[in-house]
């Protein structure tokens, strides 16, 4: 049986409760045993002047895309379209060598800012070998294109072991690419300009799903008078299929009443303030990604007050500056000083956990959880509320603990 370990520093954020000024964290082997006020327990290891807080949840990447950094501009929001033709042709020339030194140099950039949980959108499979093998949790969304019938189905064959015909059973991924304890297996119809819709619906409902949602002007024109931007831009690629698009925005949020896998919903730039959510549905905003774009304020706060689940992510650096999804919240916090300190760590630890399905094991400390932690540098100086000081945009080297081992 190994040994218990007990770690303090100036304030601890168990995030399922109220931060703890020099409050102590208690390891066991790979798991949480104690999480307990100032007082109570000797610490074996001070870690000084920073702030453990729970593994940190990216519920949105594109790994493969992480050597695209500063080559893609983010265009202003009528002119979507232009920056998703600017990200095609940066696939197109990129080899499979590439690829895969994008896809381990852009794991390693959100494992070093203290992610501990990922919700990666990979393109068959292509980023599987690099994060399975790596000292992380995290849903792999396979992602699924095509407006036709044929193609959308082709894309889905090639995930599900075809035992239903083609259709996804979640409970059996492909051989090759088995579940492992740290990384599950989702589906991700891509967005509503790009997948048929009555097959993509399906895939909301049953087993992890992500899909792209409410995202530009130009998507909300396509889906209500299948016109706009859209139209030439997927006649350009010679793929334009009216009768593809059949569903509405809300349509895609309709569950079927037996659906409680979790399902994400990336975006949400222009989702409608009423929109309906269920418990398992959850909406993701990128912000700084949004800001890039120069979208009009993201409606993420009217979201939370009706008590919709909202996590972060970055998106990918076709569209962001860094992996760190801490930074992130910083600078939501920045320009939302309103959103208080708490619901913003939430927003990227539990609430990124529940949304992917692993809060049991992840997302905040508490006793039995998984002994995940990232000890954030604090700046000196003192603030009534500690959450200021963990969101003040602060340098400094991050360590992360995972399942009870300091990642090196
Ligand atoms: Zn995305």
């Amino acid at each position: 049986m190994s040994e218990s370990r007990t770690f303090t520093a100036r304030w601890v954020f168990p995030v399922a409760g109220p931060p703890l000024p020099h409050g102590t964290v208690t390891v066991h082997g790979d798991t949480i045993a104690a999480v307990e006020p100032h007082g109570v327990r000797t610490a074996d290891e001070d870690l000084g002047n920073v702030a453990i807080i729970p593994g940190l949840v990216n519920a949105h990447t594109h790994l493969d895309l992480s050597g695209a950094r500063g080559l893609i501009p983010p265009t202003d929001p009528e002119h979507f379209t232009d920056w998703l033709r600017g990200v095609i042709a940066y696939r197109r020339g990129r080899t499979p060598e590439q690829v895969q030194a994008d896809i381990r140099a852009g794991l390693a950039e959100c494992l070093r800012s203290g992610t501990t949980l990922l919700g990666d959108i990979t393109v068959g499979g292509a980023s599987y070998a690099t994060v399975t093998t790596a000292a992380t949790r995290a849903v792999l969304f396979w992602e699924l294109i095509g407006l036709s019938e044929e193609r959308y189905l082709a894309g889905l064959k090639a995930i599900s072991n075809n035992k239903l015909g083609g259709s996804w059973d979640p409970d059996a991924p492909p051989a090759e690419y088995p579940e492992t304890h740290f990384c599950r297996w989702g589906l991700s119809p891509h967005a509503p300009y790009s997948v048929n819709h009555s097959h993509a619906r399906g895939q909301l409902f049953f087993g992890s799903a992500a899909i792209h949602l409410a995202e530009s002007p130009a998507e909300l024109e396509l889906l209500a008078t299948k016109s706009g931007p859209f139209v030439e831009f997927l006649e350009d690629l010679g793929v334009w299929n009216p009768d593809a698009i059949t569903a509405t925005l809300g349509d895609f949020l309709v569950s079927h009443e037996k659906a409680a896998s979790p399902s994400l919903y990336i975006h949400c730039n222009y989702l409608p303030l009423d929109t309906p959510f269920q418990p398992h549905q959850s909406i993701v905003y990128c912000p700084r990604t949004h800001g890039a774009f120069l979208h009009p304020p993201h409606p993420f706060r009217e979201f939370l007050k009706r008590g919709v689940r909202v996590c972060l992510g970055t998106d990918s650096l076709a569209s962001n500056p860094d992996l760190d999804i801490l930074a992130e919240a910083r600078f939501v916090h920045a320009r939302h000083p309103d959103v208080a300190g708490e619901q913003l760590l939430r927003m990227v630890t539990l609430a990124g956990a529940e949304a992917h399905g692993w809060a049991k094991e992840c997302g905040s400390l508490e006793v039995g959880k998984s002994a995940d932690f990232v000890a954030v540098p604090l700046p000196e100086r003192d603030a009534a509320d500690p959450h200021e000081l963990l969101f003040a945009d602060h340098p400094g080297e991050r360590r992360t603990l995972f399942r009870g081992e300091w990642r090196v």
